[in-house]
């Protein structure tokens, strides 16, 4: 396969980050999480984490100045050339896509970017980030679900199955912040897809409700054998 840096679209609850995951781990490719960079700099209370905790608990989005420095940081330390790159949930504004579009043609102009949007109602996403829990170990920050009927449930009560590490519920993951969130996520998307159409990039859909498993494997289909639009 061509290298290939792969943009996950969708709103909070999709389920960018456990499919980024599984990407982690079955192809050991990197991902990009912005908001994993983000909760970093909160935990280690750096003078960036402190300017926007407030932004990340209400549900607000980070300024675009801030998160490019963040981006170009984390790619300049990337050793390894590997064939796959998962970017998750960046960009969120037409402004990020534009920032990174042309950073990545001066770059990595060997890679090919393709949009993954992860499809989903929105119904099922307050339901799906009230029962989210994740792992307190930020070098892990795997995602679990409370939800009784959820696959994604922890094996014993609040502990993590990878590191043992306590779980624990984001503190953006409100109903609340879930509105603006969404409000922003909606505002935001229609734009970025028009930008990177207009650029010619492919796009794969996935239906972002089905068990992750078959997401996983549809996901594939897009990766290596070109199921895109
Ligand atoms: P996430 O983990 O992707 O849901 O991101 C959590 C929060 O981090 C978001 O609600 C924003 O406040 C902030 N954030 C993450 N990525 C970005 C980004 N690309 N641009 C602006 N804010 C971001």
């Amino acid at each position: 396969m061509k290298g290939k840096i792969f943009l996950f679209l969708g709103p909070p609850g999709s389920g960018k980050g456990t499919l980024s995951e599984l990407c982690v781990s079955k192809f050991g490719w990197p991902q990009l999480s912005t908001g994993n960079l983000c909760r970093q700099h909160i935990a280690d209370q750096t003078i960036l984490g402190n300017k926007i905790k407030q932004i990340i608990s209400e549900g607000g989005l980070v300024p675009d100045d801030i998160i490019a420095d963040m981006v170009v940081d984390w790619i300049s330390r990337q050793s390894v050339i590997p064939e796959g790159i998962i970017f998750d949930g960046y960009p969120r504004t037409k402004n990020q896509a534009i920032l990174l579009y042309n950073f990545l043609q001066e770059k990595l102009s060997q890679y090919e970017l393709v949009l993954v949007k992860l499809n989903i109602d929105v119904k099922l996403l307050l339901d799906r980030i009230l029962n989210r829990v994740v792992c307190s170990n930020k070098q892990c920050g795997r995602v679990y679900s409370l939800s009784h009927d959820s696959e994604m449930q922890p094996h014993q009560n609040m502990i993590c199955d990878t590191c043992g590490y306590i779980l624990i519920h984001r503190s953006d993951d409100t109903q609340d912040s879930l509105k603006k969130r969404l409000a922003l996520y909606y505002q935001h998307e229609q734009e970025i897809i028009d930008f990177y159409v207009d650029k010619g990039l492919k796009i794969g859909i996935l239906q972002a409700a089905q068990a992750m498993q078959k997401l996983f494997d549809d996901f594939k289909k897009i990766a290596f054998q070109n199921y895109v639009y």
